[in-house]
């Protein structure tokens, strides 16, 4: 059976926070979202949040072109095993100075230890939801449409 998650995390994959702001980020989203399927989720070191069935394709944030998946997942495993503390690296098309958080992920994804889990979502926030969010945590956010 297939399952659809909004994920929505960081721009900083470092980014954490604590309980108090969770509730009232919980808050914010359960105008929208039935509570129980709103979920927190703080890892001790930063992951890979994946858009599942949705990863078609990462390219170049500087000249757009499409990396080789063999060669995006080489630069994974040598950011692993740095724990992904250190996200950056030289591109090979255009030897950019590029992160593989700010790569061109189609459909999006990122890198992050602190991640907002809504099971089945019809849609994403609002605009005005999303900006008391960024307001609340002091962070931009993105939104990853996981599909499984
Ligand atoms: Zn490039």
């Amino acid at each position: 059976m297939s399952h659809t998650l909004l994920k929505i995390i960081s721009i900083d994959p470092g980014f954490v926070t604590n309980m108090e702001t969770q509730e009232k980020a919980k808050a914010i989203l359960a105008k929208h979202y039935r509570p129980s399927t709103i979920e927190f989720q703080t890892t001790d070191s930063i992951e890979f949040i994946d858009q599942g069935a949705n990863f078609e394709s990462v390219a170049c944030n500087s000249c757009g072109r499409d990396l080789e998946m063999d060669e995006w997942q080489a630069l994974v495993d040598n950011a692993f095993e740095k724990q992904f503390e250190d996200l950056t690296f030289i591109t090979s098309c255009c030897h950019s100075k590029s992160s593989l958080n700010d790569l061109k992920y189609n459909m999006p994804a990122g890198f992050a230890k602190f991640t907002v889990s809504i099971s089945e979502a019809p849609e994403e926030p609002t605009e005005n939801e999303l900006s008391q969010l960024e307001g609340l945590l002091g962070t931009k956010l993105r939104m990853i449409w996981c599909h499984y």
